[in-house]
């Protein structure tokens, strides 16, 4: 891991290339994360949401970018509350935040309810035998454990059915030696504003949470945050937005790109009419074509459903300031790009091609590929040289 020392560009990746050779003289892939874009991300939803508490969910190795360097940025900004899914996560997260407040998402699987006791986390509870173990171990340890309740309110996923809640609030057994810290829900369409889904979750959601009238309320997500000043309660949990994520797109969150994924052209081939490139033999030429091989492939992130094999459109990278399709089939390492319409001069071996950054964004590259952005990020690989960005003067 590199830090950049000096301050870098924001507004242009016009000059990534040399600044990456001249760092990364043998990387042959490069993954640059804007720790300032994300801590200024994580501000903007906080004005946002105010004065309802901005957390931060870190889950995932922070989305694939690399939480022991994502967590400290998030909380030099300022914010003390943070999501994670498992113990593992839970034990690196703990250490670089002795104070904070500390969410499981996954609640107790396992003997994790020791970690978490050990680590003062939180964890988030959606099953009732969840909640009688964790009280056990709160009764058997003679303290008080903190616990956060998630209620199912539509999704079906993870969370407790209303029934078990109505329970939870009215037998006190059932929560004994516990301190409730959250009660919360998971929206399952806030990325469209416009589903009446959102308003009977938020319904759903009232109702319960009624039930623990002192508990602070958590609901929305990067998405439920957009949905206006009604879904905010008192904590909201942002994962995908803090790292540039848009996954609304008729309600875009203020936020900016935090990531450019690059890779290194490392031949260029003339491929006559007729001819074919890759593997089965899926593309042919139409006409006489130029084909960049770059250095990225599924192993690095590249889904291999970016191929586009029978001529339907597949994913694309950036070549100077050309959208260029990839064509055949993504490989493990390899995939090839066809740079016929790419300006003389451009594409040359040696020079990086860009996957994600300014003018293709992670959404593009998900889309394109038959995905999301969030698991594109999520499955960024770990051979390319990673660059933290920590300075946006
Ligand atoms: C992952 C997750 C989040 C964060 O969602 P984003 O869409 O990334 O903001 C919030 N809450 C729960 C329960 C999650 O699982």
């Amino acid at each position: 891991m590199t830090a950049i020392p000096t301050a870098p560009r924001m507004t242009s990746d016009v000059h990534d290339t040399a600044d990456a050779g001249l760092l990364l003289a043998g990387a042959t892939g490069l993954v640059r994360v804007n720790l300032a874009a994300i801590a200024s991300n994580w501000r903007a939803l906080a004005d946002r949401v105010g004065p309802a508490r901005c957390g931060a969910v870190v889950k995932a190795d922070a989305y694939g970018l690399g939480a022991a360097r994502v967590i400290p940025a998030l909380a030099d900004a300022g914010c003390t509350a943070f999501f994670i899914a498992t113990p593992g996560e839970a034990e690196s997260a703990r250490a670089l935040l002795p104070k904070a407040d500390l969410f499981a998402l996954d609640g107790l699987a396992g003997d994790s309810g020791e970690t978490f006791a050990r680590l003062g986390v939180t964890p988030v509870l959606s099953t009732l035998d969840d909640v009688a173990r964790w009280s056990a171990q709160a009764r058997a340890r003679g303290v008080k454990l903190p616990a956060a309740l998630h209620i199912d309110t539509g999704l079906n996923r993870l969370g407790l059915p209303a029934r078990d809640v109505r329970r939870i609030a009215s037998e006190a057994d059932l929560r004994a030696g516990l301190t409730l810290r959250l009660v919360m829900s998971h929206l399952a369409s806030a990325d469209n504003p416009a589903d009446a889904k959102n308003r009977e979750q938020l319904l759903a959601f009232e109702t319960l949470t009624a039930l623990f009238p002192s508990v602070p309320r958590s609901l929305a997500a990067s998405d439920g945050l957009m949905l206006g000043s009604a879904y905010h309660f008192d904590l909201v949990r942002p994962g995908y937005a803090l790292y540039g994520g848009q996954a609304s797109q008729s309600n875009p969150a203020p936020v900016r790109p935090a990531v450019t994924v690059m890779a290194r052209i490392l031949a260029i081939n003339d491929v006559p009419r007729g001819e074919t490139v890759g593997y089965s033999a899926t593309w042919r030429a139409t006409r006489p074509s130029r084909i960049a091989t770059v250095a990225a492939g599924y192993a690095d992130g590249v889904p291999r459903s970016a191929s586009a094999p029978d001529g339907r459109p597949g994913g694309y990278v950036m070549i100077g300031d050309t959208i260029s399709p990839i064509v055949g089939r993504v490989s493990m390492d390899l995939i090839t790009v066809d740079v016929t319409d790419v300006p003389p001069g451009i594409a040359r071996a040696g020079e990086f091609a860009k996957l994600i950054g300014d003018g293709l964004s992670i959404e593009d590259a998900g889309y394109s590929a038959g995905t999301i952005g969030y698991e594109i990020l999520t499955r960024l690989g770990q051979r390319f040289e990673r660059v933290y960005i920590e300075d946006a003067r």
